[in-house]
């Protein structure tokens, strides 16, 4: 890197994305401004060991939707990192790959409150916390400092705040109202709505 010049700060924000919403725009958004990051990016996963038994639409689909979500917006990113690997996608893994292929940023995991609780049950979560900062997305009443995930011997990790904005909305609401053929004009950004459409998904 080139004297003088600091490193990129990147946020990761992994996630199923069947389909990406508007919930998770918004909160990457938070993210990138109260974190000061250059780039968000959102990483689909190709099977998420959270979620072993899901049906999902399949990944190239996904990935497209995300990257028609982001579109027009430099800072929001997607990577396709987790596609390109069998499943199931574990964030240890896309970390250390991104270490290796971006040396000179800074990576920053955003984790739900929810993620944040279970995280001592990742995989090598120690490792997770070397390779990247933590920060943990945050409502009105949520305390991620009361729950600290066990990592074996040592201090527990540490970890930032995100207070965001948390719409309520998700991938699964986002699939029921378009097989009970209903409107999902405003959850979902309009190149994901074509996509959907097109491709009569979730029926
Ligand atoms: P599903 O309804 O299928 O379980 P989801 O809407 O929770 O999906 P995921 O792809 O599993 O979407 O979520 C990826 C990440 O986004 C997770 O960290 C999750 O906590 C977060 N997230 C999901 N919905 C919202 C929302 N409305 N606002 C903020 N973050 C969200």
């Amino acid at each position: 890197m080139p004297v003088g010049q600091r490193p990129r700060k990147a946020g990761v924000f992994g996630g199923t994305y069947d389909p990406i919403h508007v919930g998770h725009l918004v909160t990457g958004i938070e993210a990138l401004e109260t974190l000061e990051l250059d780039l968000l990016i959102f990483v689909p996963a190709l099977r998420s060991p959270h979620k072993p038994d899901a049906t999902l639409t399949p990944a190239e689909v996904r990935l497209d939707m995300v990257r028609g979500a982001v579109e027009g917006y430099p800072r929001l990113r997607v990577s396709d990192l987790e596609l390109r690997r069998s499943a199931p996608s574990y964030t240890v893994d896309t970390l250390a790959e991104m270490a290796t292929s971006e040396p000179d940023t800074e990576i920053t995991l955003i984790l739900g409150v929810d993620q944040w609780r279970a995280f001592g049950r990742w995989k090598e979560p120690r490792e997770i916390v070397r390779l990247a900062r933590i920060a943990v997305l945050t409502r009105d009443g949520e305390r991620p400092s009361e729950s600290l995930p066990e990592l074996g011997d040592g201090p527990p990790p540490a970890f930032l705040e995100i207070p965001v904005t948390r719409l309520d909305v998700s991938s699964t609401l986002v699939r029921e109202r378009v097989r009970a053929r209903r409107s999902i004009r405003f959850l979902v950004p309009d190149p994901v709505g074509r996509i959907i459409e097109a491709k009569s998904l979730y029926r």
